[in-house]
C-alpha cells in the first residue's frame, strides 16, 4: 500500500477535505498514475452530496483523469513509464462476460466497477482522480496523443464519451444533419465533436443567448426553441438528435425534426 494526498467529502454533503488516502500496490497488470489534472463532472456533485443514495464515505471525487504512467507492472504490455494516460469512470469489469469480450465492459453482466464510490473486487472502497496519484489495471487507462495538452484531454474522459458515442453510433459525419439540443457542458462538447466529423450541426437552445459561442464552437445554425416556427421550419431535417438537456423536454416535438 502507498498512501497519496487527496481531496475527499468526510461525509454526505460536506466541502471537500485534504487527506490521504491508501493506493493499492501496483499488480502484474497495473499502472501507477502520477495524475496531473482531473475533470470536475457535475455527477462528482452529485455523488459527493449524496444525490443517488448510498455513497461511500469518506468519497474522493473524480472520474476524468489524465496524468503520466510512473511504474508499471511485470505483466504490462500496453505502457511504459512516461506515457501520457487518460482513466475515465470505469476501473475494472470481470472481463469475461459477453459484453465484456466484446469490448462493453460499461454493460458488465456482474456490473463495472467504477472509478470511485464503488467497491472494488477484493470488497476495497474505489478512490477518484483528485488525488495525487491512482494504481489502476491497464486495461482501463487510455493513451492521450501528445497533439492534446492534459488539461484540455481530461473532460473527454467523461462529458466526451458521453457525446462521442452517440454521435458516432448513430453516423455522425460528412452528409448528415445533426442537432444538439442545449449547449453546456456536453453539448458544447457535442458540437465540437459533431462538427470535427464533418456533420451540419443545429443547436437547439431555449434561447439564442449562446448563439455566438454556439456558432465559435462549430455550430452551422443556431435555433431558439421557444421561437413558435422553429419547430415548423425544422419539422423532418435532421439525421441525428442529441439531447444534452436534463430538464423535462416534449420529446414528441423533436422526433418530429428528425
Ligand atoms: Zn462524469
Ligand atoms: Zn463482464
Amino acid at each position: 500500500m502507498t498512501t497519496v494526498a487527496a481531496y475527499a467529502a468526510p461525509r454526505a454533503k460536506a466541502p471537500l477535505e485534504r487527506t490521504t488516502i491508501e493506493r493499492r500496490p501496483v499488480g502484474e497488470f497495473d499502472v501507477l498514475i502520477d495524475i496531473k489534472f482531473a475533470g470536475i463532472c457535475h455527477s462528482d456533485i452529485h455523488q459527493a452530496r449524496d444525490g443517488w443514495g448510498e455513497g461511500i464515505f469518506p468519497m474522493v471525487p473524480g472520474h476524468e483523469i489524465a496524468g503520466i504512467v510512473a511504474e508499471t507492472g511485470p505483466g504490462v504490455t500496453r505502457f511504459k513509464v512516461g506515457d501520457r494516460v487518460g482513466v475515465g469512470c470505469m476501473v475494472d469489469s470481470c472481463g469475461t462476460c459477453d459484453a465484456c469480450l466484446m469490448g462493453r465492459e460499461q454493460h458488465c453482466a456482474e456490473g463495472n466497477t467504477q472509478t470511485y464510490n464503488a467497491l472494488d473486487r477484493s470488497g476495497e472502497p474505489t478512490y477518484g482522480g483528485y488525488s495525487t496519484h491512482i494504481v489502476v489495471a491497464e486495461s482501463f487507462a487510455l493513451s492521450i496523443p501528445e497533439g492534446i495538452a492534459l488539461d484540455e484531454a481530461a473532460p473527454l474522459l467523461c462529458a466526451g464519451i458521453t457525446t462521442y458515442s452517440p454521435l458516432k453510433r448513430w453516423g455522425a459525419g460528412p452528409g448528415k444533419k445533426v442537432a444538439v439540443v442545449g449547449l453546456g457542458g456536453l453539448g458544447h462538447m457535442a458540437v465540437k465533436i459533431a462538427h470535427a466529423l464533418g456533420a451540419e450541426v443545429t443547436v437547439l437552445s431555449q434561447s439564442l443567448r449562446k448563439k455566438d459561442d454556439g456558432l465559435k464552437l462549430g455550430a452551422d445554425h443556431y435555433y431558439a426553441t421557444s421561437a413558435p416556427r422553429t419547430f415548423e421550419e425544422l419539422a423532418g431535417t435532421f439525421d441525428v438528435i442529441l439531447s444534452t438537456v436534463s430538464a423535462p423536454l416534449d420529446f414528441g416535438a423533436y422526433l418530429g425534426l428528425l
